[in-house]
């Protein structure tokens, strides 16, 4: 088995699902009292999303490099960023090691494009629902024609992220806004919805929306118990 190396912390509220999913998914391939074999460095998210907001992507890429450096010298076969937003940098991360990073937006999308689906709504913070880096990547890469809440739930979708669901905060009114913002993504033609940022999966399940939803945490972590049990 190899060993999964994990850069969490943004937020750690979404990192501990990661950690145990990723042994989940190890117990329920090998059985018994397998558990992962995992290196995780978590970051101080404070300074990460300043950065983010004052739109210093090269400081926040530069500390994500570091640590990348520092799970791969700890013996980390492969890398797991634990956030969507941050694969704005996956650039910068993987020039800075030489073992591979398991991109969030591919295991999401190749689960979406093999269930078929064509029209996909995204959830996430404001820079992966508005830059390029991660809806690009989803249509170029998987084909999936992506759309995004209008501008002012994106807003809403982002505050709840950063103001309740990083702080551990989980509020009734956040999960009607978020059915709320689903179900106009459903009534434009979405066939399916992405959890866009690993939070949102602490909120709202499957019983909150008419159409299937991709968590983008589950995706990612099963993805990288597939890769630490591959050849
Ligand atoms: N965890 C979130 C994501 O998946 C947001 C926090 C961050 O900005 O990294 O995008």
């Amino acid at each position: 088995m190899k060993t999964i190396g994990l850069i969490g912390g943004m937020s750690w509220e979404s990192t501990v699902p990661y950690y145990r999913q990723i042994n989940e998914g190890i117990r329920e391939r090998l059985g018994g009292l397998h558990s992962a074999r995992v290196v995780l460095y978590s970051v101080d998210f404070h300074e990460i999303e300043q950065w983010q907001h004052a739109g210093d992507w090269d400081a926040a890429g530069e500390r994500l490099a570091d640590a990348a450096r520092r799970v791969q010298a700890a013996g980390a076969d492969l890398l797991v960023l634990c956030t969507n937003t941050m694969h704005k940098v996956a650039p910068q991360i993987e020039g800075a090691v030489s073992i591979p990073l398991l991109h969030i937006a591919d295991a999401t999308g190749a689960a979406m494009a093999a269930a078929g689906h064509r029209t996909v709504g995204l959830l996430g913070t404001r820079f992966t629902m508005e830059q390029a880096f991660y809806r690009e990547r989803l249509q170029q890469v998987h084909g999936l024609q992506v759309i995004v809440p209008a501008a002012d739930d994106r807003a809403v979708v982002h505050d709840v992220i950063y103001d309740e669901l990083c702080r551990g905060v989980i509020r009734d009114s956040a999960r009607d806004a978020y059915r709320r913002i689903m179900d106009a993504l459903v009534d434009r033609g979405a066939d399916a919805i992405i959890l866009g940022c690993t939070e949102i999966g602490l909120l709202v399940g499957p019983q909150d929306a008419r159409v299937p939803l991709f968590d983008t945490t589950a995706l990612h972590a099963s993805a990288a118990v597939e890769a630490a049990l591959s050849a």
